[in-house]
């Protein structure tokens, strides 16, 4: 018999293991979600904390700031080692950071994600807005809040449209790589965290968990 690796045996008896890129903007939000679905978050500002997660959520926030604390931080390096193999779901300015290309930054992105992204495409901060999104992997629109929002304006062949507004994509896939345009974390739903953890990150959540975030067994 093939002898167990100790990191398979580890993550087996342990809760998932999710963790926030916590520099600045709305980690806090993206926390209360997956704790919600069962997961354990750890905040990420250390190159350290990157260790031994299954996924990682980068928020919303300010892009330019958020590059600015990567480097002086040392975060960027280990960050861009993470996000070349392991599952990331990026929301707004974490989908700036991920795309191959953007605009009016002090720091090149982290390309991994082949779209190019026009920052703040629909105004300012008062022109935020939500708006029903069709999620292809969900049932049922997806009452999605825009914040400064960026506009996705190219996505490259082989990148997965996922979520689209009035026809527009405002969400994609590439593999295990997952961005957003806008903030799933400030709405009661759990439904697109729970899809990019069990679907796209291949974690498996606690049954007691996902069963209330179907909204069955709750009181
Ligand atoms: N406008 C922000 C930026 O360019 C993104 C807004 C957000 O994350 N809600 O970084």
């Amino acid at each position: 018999m093939t002898p167990r690796n100790p990191r398979d045996i580890e993550r087996e008896t342990r809760p998932p293991r999710v963790g926030v890129l916590s520099l600045q903007g709305d980690f806090a939000c993206h926390r209360r979600t997956l704790e919600a679905l069962g997961v354990e978050t750890i905040r990420v500002t250390l190159p350290a904390d990157l260790d031994r997660l299954d996924a990682l959520v980068m928020p919303g926030g300010e892009s330019t700031t958020m590059l600015r604390l990567l480097e002086s931080t040392g975060l960027r390096g280990p960050l861009a080692s993470f996000v070349a193999s392991r599952p990331v779901l990026g929301t707004c300015a974490g989908l700036i950071l991920l795309a191959r290309e953007a605009d009016g930054l002090p720091f090149p992105t982290l390309g991994v994600l082949d779209v190019s992204v026009l920052r703040n495409a629909y105004g300012r901060q008062i022109d935020s807005f939500s708006a029903p999104v069709d999620v292809a992997p969900l049932e049922g629109p997806f009452h999605a809040v825009f914040i400064r929002a960026p506009r996705l304006r190219r996505v490259g062949e082989g990148v997965e449209v996922v979520a689209r507004r009035d026809g527009e994509p405002v969400g994609v896939r590439s593999g295990r790589i997952v961005g957003l345009c806008f903030h799933p974390e400030l709405t009661q739903d759990l439904r697109l965290h729970r899809w990019f953890l069990e679907q796209v990150a291949g974690i498996e959540l606690p049954a007691s968990a996902e069963s209330m975030a179907r909204g069955e067994g709750a009181a």
